[in-house]
């Protein structure tokens, strides 16, 4: 499957990546029962993460699964069903995708899996942290932990000299797909730190 600009275009804009390029990237469309994103293209639907795999790296390997391993970057070494980043996804066999899954159910997350489906409902729905904090019942630390794996404080905006290397890459016709990958900030992120800083 061939995921076209205007369907990577789409995609991006329910991905949060405000917790910058080593955190958990939030889907913020649709997701099943189990937590993982749901996107519809090309008239079927398909997991966000595998999406997410396709636009960064072309194709998935043949047989392979698109596996997460937030855990490698997560402070509670969790994985994140939600996570849409390229850097937390990788391709996998049927019996590595076991073994996540078994390791998963044992780790025990700092907040009751309800109140985390809870929190990510109301991010999904654009709330900010605190209020979210508050509705849930969590300190905002705690929730951004559960959500982004991101240590408190860490949610940094952009640097400015990344947002001017992407500036200059998209002026020199870099495609957005290059530079995300290079820069390690989702398209929507940067296209926005641009705007503002032109605005
Ligand atoms: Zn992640």
């Amino acid at each position: 499957m061939r995921i076209s600009d205007e369907d990577a275009a789409r995609f991006e804009s329910f991905v949060d990546s405000s917790g910058g390029p080593t955190a958990c990237w939030l889907w913020c469309g649709c997701t099943d029962s189990d937590s993982y994103g749901r996107f519809k293209v090309g008239g079927s639907v398909v997991r966000a993460h595998r999406v997410a795999y396709l636009i960064r790296h072309g194709r998935i390997p043949r047989g392979k699964f698109i596996l997460h391993k937030c855990g490698e970057h997560r402070v509670d070494g969790l994985d994140n069903p939600r996570c849409v980043n390229p850097a937390h996804l990788k391709a996998g066999t049927a019996a590595e995708n076991g073994r996540d899954r078994a390791r998963r159910s044992k780790r025990r997350p700092g907040m009751p899996r309800a109140a985390v489906r809870q929190a990510a409902r109301l991010r999904n729905a654009g709330k900010s942290w605190s209020a979210i904090a508050r509705a849930v019942g969590f300190q905002k630390a705690t929730v951004k932990l559960a959500l982004t794996g991101e240590r408190p404080g860490r949610l940094s905006p952009i640097d400015p000299a990344t947002i001017a290397r992407a500036a200059g890459m998209r002026k020199a016709g870099v495609r957005w797909v290059d530079v995300v990958a290079e820069l390690g900030w989702s398209q929507g992120s940067l296209r926005r730190a641009i705007n503002r800083l032109a605005a």
